[in-house]
């Protein structure tokens, strides 16, 4: 029989005595803030407490948006030499690090995140993502993207709330070392560090204009995406709003990237190392709750070893701390809003009621905010909603299959392609499967490894485009295609 051992941990909480959050917020247009009419209130997922008042833009804030991030780009930035401008983002991504901590506490408090994650991959990768692009700015014409690239004007950018911060630099960064000007939207449950991050283009002294944010809801993305002073969209969300706004820009001269949904399978082969693997798993649909895009939500065993993953999969399982997202020791977070819970709920009832095992370890979820217990469902067939559909929280499918050729057909049976992974020790086998998988990023025995120098971007509906890397800067140059 095999004895579990506990360890107790004692809090570890991170103090938020960092973060001054006013009660409220205004745009920031044309370099300064400006006051916002109606206001909505932002939250902490974790404990349901209000942390400011967040202003709804319409259309007049959005006009002036536009207007100033035309100004800007008109006046100084289209006109500024690649080197100086490169400046302005080693500059950003230096402050960024120095205020790491501010950062991180902020998107811990409105996102329901874990500390250390926010802490250690948001963060850092958002200071990194800058510190790339800046190495760019003044070497266009080596990118291999043609002799004289020149930027697209003004980029309209919506961005969800899995990522809030590590979005917007994926975002903001390539469009800016690309010479665009840009006005940016975040998510209306996590707009905080979208605003702290207005302070820090302040304190860069970055030129008035080139960086607008303005906050809001989809009625917000809504008028930037029609807005005829824009000459690019970039969009990460879901693929319902992505399709949306294909259909709003195909009859404009608007370019467009979309970062959508994905239902990715992992893999695993019988010669995998089973424990390395477990991690993979864990880190692959547990990472941020779940809440993201390209998490290994369908998980795709080999018959023969398929017990044996499952029993280790739900012994590690029972080790996963669920709670506090302040606290330092915390593995899983919050959910990020009462909505998004009710969409997880509602999904995990049809597991049920289609057939399909549904398990969870024991865990003590707080009695305030937003929470849902890591789950596995086994016995799942493709027909299942929770095999097709994306869940977007700590929820599990698990599938099996008999040889490597029934992976690959059960793997690309969907609509999505945005990620997947395949767990072997042979090299030959995954370099086989990942020529065969549709599907824009692929990992090899690790799982949610994010780095700016890669691009990533999706197959079918998981959107156009790539960002990142030398194909991510494509994407804000003109003419030039973006795969
Ligand atoms: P999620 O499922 O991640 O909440 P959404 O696609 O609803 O994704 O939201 C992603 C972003 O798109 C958010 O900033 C949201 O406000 C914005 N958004 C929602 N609806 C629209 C729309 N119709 N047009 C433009 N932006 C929208």
């Amino acid at each position: 029989m095999e004895t579990t051992m506990t360890f107790e941990y004692a809090p570890a909480p991170e103090s938020r005595a960092i973060v001054t959050i006013k009660p409220k917020y205004g745009h920031f247009v044309g370099g300064k803030f400006v006051a916002g009419g109606k206001h909505f209130p932002t939250i902490n997922p974790a404990t349901e407490e209000v942390l400011s008042q967040i202003a709804l833009a319409g259309k007049a804030d959005v006009d002036a948006a536009v207007k100033a991030a035309r100004k800007a780009y008109i006046s100084t930035w289209s006109k500024m030499s690649g080197k100086e401008r490169g400046k302005y983002l080693y500059r950003i991504a230096r402050i960024m690090q120095e205020r790491a901590r501010e950062f991180a506490v902020l998107e811990t408090l409105d996102n329901g995140k874990p500390i250390r994650e926010s802490r250690d991959t948001d963060i850092p990768l958002a200071a990194a993502h800058f510190f790339y692009h800046a190495g760019w700015a003044d070497k266009l014409e080596y990118a291999g993207l043609g002799t004289s690239p020149k930027p697209l004007g003004v980029a309209g950018q919506i961005i969800p709330w899995n990522f809030p911060l590590l979005m917007l630099a994926w975002k903001v960064a390539p469009a800016l070392a690309a010479g665009n000007t840009v006005v940016l939207k975040p998510a209306e449950s996590t707009p905080l560090t979208a605003l702290l991050f207005a302070e820090v283009c302040q304190q860069a002294e970055l030129p008035a204009g080139v960086v607008n944010i303005v906050t809001g809801d989809g009625s917000t993305g809504a008028l930037i995406v029609n807005h005829p002073g824009i000459d690019k969209i970039a969009f990460t969300g879901s693929t319902e709003v992505g399709k949306i706004i294909a259909r709003a820009v195909a009859p404009t001269n608007k370019s467009v990237t979309l970062e959508l949904g994905g239902k990715a399978a992992n893999i695993v082969f019988d010669d995998a190392p089973i424990d390395e693997t477990v991690e993979g798993i864990v880190n692959g649909i547990f990472f941020n709750q779940g809440h993201v895009c390209c998490a290994g939500s369908r998980l795709l065993l080999q018959e023969n070893v398929a017990e044996e993953v499952l029993h280790k999969l739900k012994n590690r399982m029972q080790k996963i701390r669920v709670g506090d997202p302040m606290d330092k020791n915390t593995d899983v977070g919050a959910i990020n809003s009462k909505e998004q819970l009710a969409k997880i709920i509602e999904l995990a009832a049809v597991g049920d009621s289609e057939g399909a095992e549904r398990w969870s370890p024991e865990c003590k979820l707080p009695s305030k905010g937003f929470w849902f217990a890591p789950t596995i469902f086994t016995g799942v067939t493709q027909a299942h909603r929770i095999a097709r559909e994306e869940i977007f929280g700590p929820v599990l499918s698990v599938l099996t299959f008999r040889t490597p050729a029934e992976a690959i057909e059960k793997a690309n049976n969907t609509p999505f392609g945005l990620s997947a992974g395949i767990w072997s020790e042979k090299g030959s086998r995954t370099l086989w499967a990942s020529q065969q998988l549709r599907a824009g990023v692929i990992w090899a025995n690790t799982f949610n490894k994010f780095d700016p120098t890669s691009p990533f971007g999706g197959y079918k509906e998981s959107g156009w485009g790539r960002e990142g890397g030398r194909h991510g800067l494509a994407a804000y140059l003109k003419g030039v295609s973006h795969e």
